[in-house]
């Protein structure tokens, strides 16, 4: 999938989850969510993600490979806490901590889910070989950018406009 859709499909699934109306709360919520999706990319130097990070991403390809660790349940596991542990010195307070990490999980399992639908798959039982995919959509193809994508940004927007409330 292309970065844009993974962000898109990060952001509604946190929208969808979200409880919150205040306009500041949703933006960070479809935001967290969204950068969370990216997040499995970094196992490939020339993603979005990657290009973001120097170095790193090219040591992961080149160790554990695109569409490897990262791309599975236990790589969601792994940078899960090490977004948590980096979270607790950036913002200590508890209420902020609750409310980002289960977004974190949320847009990064929404990335797994995504490219479960490319016939490549992915590894979700990783360090289990066995990749996981559907051949419905190819990477970049029409189908994501003319139907999926669209629909994608139509339904972010149409989620956060419902969960705003101005007061
Ligand atoms: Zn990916």
């Amino acid at each position: 999938m292309l970065w844009r859709t993974h962000f898109l499909t990060g952001a509604v699934a946190g929208l969808v989850v979200t409880g919150s109306t205040s306009p500041r709360v949703v933006i960070l919520t479809a935001g967290v969510a969204g950068i969370a999706a990216l997040l499995p990319d970094l196992d490939d130097p020339n993603s979005w993600a990657g290009r973001m990070i120097p170095v790193i991403p090219r040591l992961i390809k080149l160790t554990i490979g695109h569409r490897g660790a990262l791309h599975s349940l236990m790589g969601a596991v792994f940078i899960t806490a090490l977004a948590a542990f980096l979270l607790r010195f950036w913002h200590p307070q508890a209420y902020v901590y609750n409310h980002l990490i289960p977004l974190f999980v949320i847009g990064y399992i929404s990335h797994l889910v995504a490219d479960s639908l490319n016939p490549q798959g992915v590894p979700w039982l990783w360090p289990l070989d066995k990749h996981f995919g559907l051949p419905l959509m190819q990477t970049g193809g029409f189908l994501e950018r003319f139907v999926i994508f669209p629909a994608l940004l139509v339904l972010c927007s149409w989620l956060a406009g419902t969960r705003i409330t101005f007061t």
